[in-house]
């Protein structure tokens, strides 16, 4: 079970979904798996999302790796069960045109996709057609960090964001609230504004390594800060409702 009471940080530390992580080295699952557990005093679910092979800059990770990478996460969900579950994703890599850089059957081979945007996040052209056109491919579950901004680092993608969030909101993509501390992508005014376009939305930490799960905190923060109700969060479901809301994006 997730949550389902109102937000807070003491009431997420009980009974929490981390919603996404990365974590480069299958290896290192067990050690992810332990810390992510550790946060909630009950049960609680984490979803990994290490960078698709597209994004080679990254370390993407190939269809072979990823095929080890579940065979470890189904061990570990044994050994964790009726106390921790951790979901099999992948964060694919939006290009340029929209499309993702993924075949459709490499996406079904995960439980949730994320989609987000790694290149032109210092353009100020509008990307609007790009980034509807990537909340509508099927198979696509999560928008991650949206915009791509950075403090003191890049203005990331400009587009018209009621546009983009009406598009996901049809598919019922979820729009995440990342919450690495230079990123907090979307920040809390434009999530007011998924909020009234009636968007789903993933908070998470996107930790890349066991001490930035604490990060889920400032998602937290801003989903507060926008007035989003624990129903319209997919952390905060029940696990049933969870896996079926992902089993369809990836059907649909
Ligand atoms: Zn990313």
């Amino acid at each position: 079970m997730f949550a389902t009471t109102p937000l807070s940080t003491s009431h997420e530390k009980e009974n929490c979904n981390l919603s996404r992580g990365c974590c480069d080295d299958a290896g290192l699952l067990q050690t992810a798996a332990d810390a992510a557990a550790g946060l909630c005093s009950r049960y609680t679910c984490a979803g990994m999302t290490d960078h698709s092979y597209g994004l080679a800059v990254a370390g993407g990770m190939s269809m072979a790796q990823a095929a080890e990478q579940h065979a470890a996460i189904d061990a570990l969900n044994k050994q964790y069960r009726g106390r921790f579950r951790m979901f099999k994703g992948i964060e694919a890599n939006i290009r340029g045109d929209g499309t993702i850089d993924m075949e459709r059957d490499e996406l079904r081979q995960f439980e949730f996709v994320v989609a987000s945007p790694h290149s032109l996040l210092r353009k100020s052209d509008d990307q609007t057609a790009r980034m509807v056109a990537a909340v509508s491919q099927p198979g696509v579950t999560i928008l991650g960090h949206p915009t791509g901004r950075k403090y003191n680092g890049r203005p990331g993608v400009s587009a018209n964001w009621p546009r983009v969030f009406a598009a996901a909101a049809a598919r019922q993509v979820a729009i995440e609230i990342d919450g690495s501390f230079d990123r907090q992508d979307i920040p809390y005014a434009l999530a007011a504004i998924a909020l009234e376009k009636g968007c789903l939305f993933a908070l998470d930490s996107d930790a890349h390594a066991n001490g930035e799960l604490p990060f889920a905190d400032n998602a937290v923060a801003h989903a507060k800060l926008a007035g989003i109700p624990p129903a319209r969060i997919i952390n905060y479901w029940p696990e049933r409702k969870l896996m079926q809301w992902m089993r369809e994006r990836a059907d649909s």
